[in-house]
């Protein structure tokens, strides 16, 4: 098939998160399973000086936005055999020092910028030579591609153009906007309704997204069901309830050339799970790195996250506080929320033996916190699919997870399968249960053997793109049949 895919973000080009991890990951995989990709980003600042392979197309854009005419170029990145990046070039919007906000405060203009993007995704589609069998967006950025593309087949003769699937990563980011914004879209009135873009009278991209792709995925089978509740459906949970025959969840994979013990130019250190001698080197390693005193055998726990509500760092706090009278240590990289990032740095004045926090972003060590820690701490609020659980399991770290979308759907515990537990859950979202949930992680600390079982079954799952890629698959052939009236679940044979 030839597929293309677009993105706000993709590793290594750019990144804010596991969005960016999951395109560029599932884009690689279906070109090693013989497929035609092209991946369509935006030019962000100090990509081309990272990547200078990179040629300009001829190819030029000039796109309404509103009553304003926009040109972009687009420069095209070959990676490898099947694998192509387009990066739309559009200075103005995109070579700024973030992605979508500076000093914690979101662009002002992210509705000029992305829906110009959409629009050049949609541009792309439709008259690339090279002709798509099928596109795939992905979240709000992207999220008006499909309502553009139904436009240009009903009003512009646009006649037979690729289905469109959209996959939700975060329903929490939905790109609401002002109405007026909507006209920057030169969409027809009648895409701006309660059945459409609208959501309480603003533009909703991420809802326009769901309200025309073909098929619509989000990254876990769990998390699929819990956006069609009112707990987990942030507003939009009536819409995707209507839309659920065309609704599926499929977990997100790893990158096993990125996270392999024993390939992993981050550490210093490989190991496997047969051989776990250069896990704890990388444990006295990281403490050093991290400032700490090297404690070889008190337990160490880590978690790298944005500093969002929405990853428990309340929580964690919380049980934090209550643990640290044991003998553990914990190590924080991430950044975000400001008064988050206060908290924690106050957090680790007032217990400087036993935690330490590096507020920043910081590829390589967050391999090594992976590598070196005993636990890793992920108690998230919701949880869409959540790849540092993944990457704990491979790097044998034990995850301790709320059990909540791909959170759940990817750890095992001891009360679902003695024999392959992998990880410990929680289930309520408090600080007390958090706490419980690390005095277990203690107690298995305490028993080595068992430590060990956990950390190889941890160690042996597979959650490789091979798999994953097939499902993906699955939908985009199902999508291209709806168009002929066939039932999309049926054509899938998802249950
Ligand atoms: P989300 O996409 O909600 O942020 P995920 O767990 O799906 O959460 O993906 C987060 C990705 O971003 C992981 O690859 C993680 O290692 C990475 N990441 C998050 N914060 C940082 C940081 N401060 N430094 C390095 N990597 C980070």
């Amino acid at each position: 098939m030839k597929i293309l895919l677009a993105s706000s973000e993709v590793h290594p080009y750019s990144k804010t998160g596991g969005l960016a991890d999951m395109v560029g990951a599932l884009g690689k995989a279906l070109a090693r399973a013989n497929h035609e990709v092209c991946i369509v980003t935006p030019l962000y600042r100090g990509i081309q000086e990272r990547f200078p392979a990179m040629r300009r197309m001829d190819w030029q854009f000039n796109l309404p936005l509103g009553a304003r005419p926009v040109q972009a170029e687009l420069w095209s990145l070959a990676v490898e055999k099947r694998l192509t990046i387009y990066f739309v070039d559009q200075p103005g919007f995109y070579q700024r020092a973030g992605i979508y906000l500076e000093n914690h405060v979101s662009y002002p203009d992210n509705a000029e910028r992305f829906i110009f993007f959409s629009k050049c995704v949609a541009n792309l589609a439709r008259y690339l030579p090279w002709r798509p069998d099928v596109v795939h967006v992905n979240d709000w950025q992207a999220g008006l591609v499909p309502a553009l593309m139904l436009h240009q087949r009903r009003g512009e003769g646009w006649g037979n153009p690729p289905p469109v699937c959209l996959t939700i990563h975060n329903l929490a980011y939905q790109g609401n906007f002002p109405a007026a914004a909507f006209a920057l879209t030169n969409l027809p009135d009648e895409f701006f309704t309660i059945e459409g873009a609208e959501f309480y009278k603003q533009l909703n991209c991420l809802k326009a997204g769901i309200a025309f792709a073909d098929a619509i995925t989000t990254v876990s089978p769990r998390y699929a069901r819990e956006i069609t509740t009112e707990e987990f459906g942030c507003g939009l949970d009536g819409l995707l309830r209507r839309r659920q025959d065309r609704l599926f969840g499929i977990l997100n994979g790893v990158d096993h050339e990125e996270w392999n013990t024993l390939h992993d130019p981050l550490l210093k250190y490989p190991y496997s799970a047969v051989r776990l001698v250069g896990k704890q080197k990388n444990k006295i390693e990281l403490q050093k790195e991290m400032g700490l005193p090297v404690a070889a055998d008190a337990p160490l726990f880590g978690t790298i996250t944005r500093l969002a509500e929405q990853k428990g760092v309340d929580i964690q706090l919380g049980a934090l506080e209550e643990m640290l009278s044991a003998d553990i240590r914990f190590v924080l990289l991430g950044s975000g929320s400001a008064a988050f990032e206060r908290d924690y740095n106050m957090l680790s004045r007032r217990f400087p033996s036993q935690v330490a926090v590096r507020i920043g972003y910081d590829e390589g060590l967050a391999h090594r916190i992976e590598a070196g820690c005993d636990f890793y701490l992920m108690p998230s609020r919701f949880e869409p699919s959540g790849l540092n659980q993944m990457y704990s399991l491979r790097y044998g770290t034990i995850p301790i997870v709320r059990a909540v979308g791909g959170l759940d759907d990817s750890v095992i515990d001891f009360a679902q399968d003695a024999a392959r537990a992998n990880g410990i859950k929680f289930r309520e979202y408090s600080a007390r249960a958090l706490a419980k949930a690390i005095r277990k992680a203690l107690a298995l600390y305490q028993q080595p053997g068992l430590l060990l079982r956990y950390r190889q079954n941890a160690m042996r799952m597979d959650f490789s793109w091979n798999q994953t890629v097939g499902e993906y698959l699955k939908i985009y052939k199902a999508a291209e049949k709806i168009s002929s009236g066939q039932d999309l679940r049926t054509a899938a044979r998802v249950p």
